[in-house]
């Protein structure tokens, strides 16, 4: 079967989770299955060929799963965008709103320097509040980015209206 037949069959939907009313996309069942995962970070890394990627930063935590073997599939540097207070050594943040609340994202500053092209990943795009926090605050430590790489993208949610001028892939739509 075709790649987002596959992940449609896979990917788990889990009814009011975390919180009431929302339908949350479980992503596990496609790390237990390494014949799709690996077919998964090809087609997530398939729109990158050829864009000079020199560093990939996966957004905490799920970005981490799909982020780390994407860096290593392109030989570049893996770095973690993280909660606030996870990350050990100096840092610089960048805050975004959610519906009902704001929340913030770290970087170590030393991270992804002047003239390094940045591929963001993370596991879903929503309503793109994260993936946007995230390319802000790679442009203030003086990276640029390529793109933005998620496995899964809930298109009723108009995460690419966050994203103007940026190239977003989705290996799949809902
Ligand atoms: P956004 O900022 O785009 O609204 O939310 C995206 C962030 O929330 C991502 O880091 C993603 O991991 C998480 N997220 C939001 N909805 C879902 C979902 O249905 N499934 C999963 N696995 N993560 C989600």
């Amino acid at each position: 079967a075709i790649l987002t037949e596959r992940l449609s069959a896979t990917l788990r939907d889990v009814p009011d989770f975390p919180s009431p009313g929302i339908l949350f996309k479980d992503i596990t069942p496609v790390l237990a299955d390494p014949a799709l995962m690996r077919d998964v970070i090809t087609a997530m890394l398939a729109p990158l060929r050829g864009s000079g990627v020199t560093h990939v930063v996966g957004v905490e935590s799920r970005g981490f799963l799909f982020g780390v073997p994407m860096a290593l599939q392109l030989d570049v540097p893996f770095a973690p965008a993280r909660k606030p207070g996870k990350l050990p050594w100096k840092t610089a943040r960048e805050s975004y709103d959610l519906e009902y609340r704001s929340d913030v994202l770290e970087m170590h500053t030393d991270a992804v320097g002047a003239g390094a092209r940045v591929l963001v990943v993370d596991d879903v795009l929503a309503t793109g509040g994260t993936a946007a926090a995230t390319c802000r605050l790679i442009e203030r430590l003086g990276g640029s980015v390529v793109g933005v790489s998620v496995l899964v993208e809930l298109g009723f949610l108009h995460g690419r209206a966050k994203l103007p001028d940026r190239a977003v892939h989705a290996v799949v739509t809902f």
